[in-house]
């Protein structure tokens, strides 16, 4: 079957009774990244493999990183040197299986006076950084000095500058990247599944989980799925799942907020993405893409709401002030910023360490009752965390059931159908693109790149679909083909999962939300039959979201 048939809102019906009438291997609670890997890892294996998400999949953290695919260099200074490592070398491969959407770029380090490096201890870090990620060829690190580094960067200012490295990373979008992934794992069968979320646990006589009571928030109907493995991958909820399950040990997460915040490009137009020192000790990055450039991220202890995150004052002039001092050709005020989004790292505690000292590493709960919690980790991360899992889920099993399954072959496994294979095949396809973006009268290139980096090959389903609609502007047209398009083959349920998590239009172009909504919101009534109460709630969450996402709040909410 197509996986495309499947991962429809259109046949949510049929994926709810499936849900409640099998019995699954493997049930995963959470639609971030990592319970996307370990559904596709699982479902590729040749395992049967539910899973199911509360609110939208990439809702959570999974929508709020800093969207890149990187090693994390900084890890080197904690001598986190597997962590990089195996980061480190994900990287390439994670960008073979998906060209257009984890995109190489250069990243310059500038160095300046009284900067957290030197030009020796960068040369050496960045030489170190290559070797454990294998980075070979012209993709290795460059030390530059003052005029090269200038030059690459011309915001930065010249008279503390003293040199920079240069360096292989790569950009992606991880909302994007984790409906890619669910997609595919729902083309090896898995059932998968938005807005429904596991409240309870229930038990055998041996205390071991034999069923997950369940709300399905689209039908609100109780539902109960059985499986023979319960795993948790929910991210910051990860505790609020060991607390229901009554299987809290000595390890528990520490929750740590990062905000990014997003200028029109032409605010602050660098050339290039950046590392870059703030005043305080730590680094911070500055990203162009598109028609934006977006910077952060912060790093603090959150005690806050977990449904309801968002950027105070304190977070948007912290990123300023680097800003600032960094780009002395620029002087922004958070008058300028367009947009912004705060998530929360799920890390685990240690004992007196500061949140950028506290350890990015993946961790496993393995309960009595047989749920296998994952926390920590990094998006780039997410295939080796799912096989870590799955080797724990298969040691519950017979050998009779293990002989049948094939070993992880993730690795090769493209993200999307019809797939891209390089880099030069992306520019190629997306030229070919800008030409027939021109010949239905849109000329701005930026459209062009934006459809390629969202959607890649897909382009060419939505683009057929726009000839379909007779709406004067032709960007019209676009965007009704893309709500059609992730309507019955993404999932997408509601205007807030369009406009944030499968086209991003809320962080990198707001404008085009609210140009645009009436059209989303007519369109969406009719495919999904929303009545008058639902269309008023959807435009609530929708006003909510943009609210968080421009206002910059005095503290968080409890
Ligand atoms: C500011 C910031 C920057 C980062 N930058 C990077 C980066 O550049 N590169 C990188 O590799 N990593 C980065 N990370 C880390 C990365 O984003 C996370 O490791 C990853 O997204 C975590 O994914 P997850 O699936 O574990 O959690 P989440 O994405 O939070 O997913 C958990 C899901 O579980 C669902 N859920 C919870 N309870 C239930 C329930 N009872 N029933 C059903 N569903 C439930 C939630 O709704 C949520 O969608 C960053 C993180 C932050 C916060």
């Amino acid at each position: 079957m197509e996986a495309e048939a499947i991962f429809s809102v259109i046949n949510r019906k049929s994926q709810l009774e499936r849900l409640q009438t099998k019995k699954f291997d493997l049930a995963i609670i959470g639609g971030g990244v990592t319970g996307a890997g370990i559904a596709l890892d699982a479902a590729s294996r040749g395992l049967s493999v539910c899973l199911i998400e509360k609110n939208d999949f990439a809702s959570g953290t999974s929508n709020k990183s800093t969207k890149l695919i990187h090693g994390g260099l900084r890890y080197l200074k904690q001598f986190e040197i597997g962590l990089v490592r195996e980061s480190g070398s994900e990287r390439a491969i994670v960008h073979k299986l998906a060209p257009h959407l984890v995109i190489p770029e250069k990243m310059l380090l500038p160095l300046v006076e009284g900067g957290t490096y030197g030009k020796m201890m960068t040369s050496i870090g960045l030489k170190v950084y290559d070797f454990l990620a294998d980075v070979k060829g012209d993709d290795r690190r460059r030390m530059l000095d003052k005029e090269e580094t200038t030059s690459k960067e011309p915001l930065l200012d010249e008279s503390v500058v003293l040199g920079g490295g240069l360096y292989a990373e790569y950009r992606t979008d991880d909302a994007r990247l984790t409906t890619e992934i669910l997609k595919k794992a729902a083309s090896f069968g898995a059932t998968i599944i938005n807005y429904c979320e596991m409240e309870s646990f229930n038990y055998n006589n041996s205390s071991k989980i034999e069923s997950l009571n369940c709300i399905d928030y689209n039908t609100s109907s109780k539902i109960v799925i059985k499986a023979n493995n319960y795993v948790s991958a929910t991210g910051p909820w990860v505790d609020l799942l060991r607390k229901k399950d009554h299987s809290m040990n000595n390890k528990y997460l520490h929750l740590t907020k990062g905000v990014h915040i997003v200028f029109p490009y032409d605010k602050l137009p660098v050339k290039q993405p950046l590392y870059f020192d703030v005043p305080d000790g730590r680094m911070i990055f500055a990203i162009p893409r598109g028609r934006v450039t977006y910077v952060g991220t912060t790093d603090t202890n959150y005690n806050g709401n977990l449904e309801r995150v968002v950027a105070t004052t304190d977070d948007a002039n912290y990123i300023l002030n680097a800003i600032n001092d960094t780009f002395s050709k620029v002087n922004l005020s958070i008058d300028d910023i367009e947009s912004n989004w705060a998530g929360l790292r799920p890390l685990i505690h240690e004992e007196d360490k500061d949140p950028s000292e506290l350890s990015r590493k993946d961790e496993l709960f393995i309960s009595d009752s047989g749920l296998i919690s994952i926390a920590g980790g990094k998006l780039t991360g997410y295939r080796k965390m799912a096989h870590r899992v799955i080797d724990a889920v298969l040691k519950n099993m017979d050998n009779d059931t293990k002989s049948n399954l094939k070993e992880s072959y993730t690795k090769t496994i493209s993200l999307v159908s019809p797939s891209l294979k390089s880099t030069k095949e992306v520019n190629a396809y997306q030229s070919s693109i800008e030409k027939q973006l021109v010949n239905i009268d849109i000329k701005d290139t930026y459209h062009a790149w934006y459809m390629c980096t969202t959607y890649g090959k897909q382009t060419d389903i939505i683009i057929e679909k726009a000839s379909t609609f007779d709406n004067a502007d032709a960007l019209e047209c676009l965007i009704r083909a893309e709500l059609w398009f992730c309507i019955h083959h993404e999932m997408s349920n509601s205007l807030t999962d369009f406009f944030v998590r499968r086209t991003g239009r809320l962080y990198f172009n707001i404008l085009s939300v609210k140009k645009h909504l009436d059209i989303v919101l007519d369109d969406s009534k009719n495919y999904l039959n929303w009545d008058n109460n639902r269309v008023n709630s959807e435009k609530e969450k929708l006003e909510l979201l943009i609210q968080d996402a421009t206002t910059y709040y005095t503290k968080e909410f409890k």
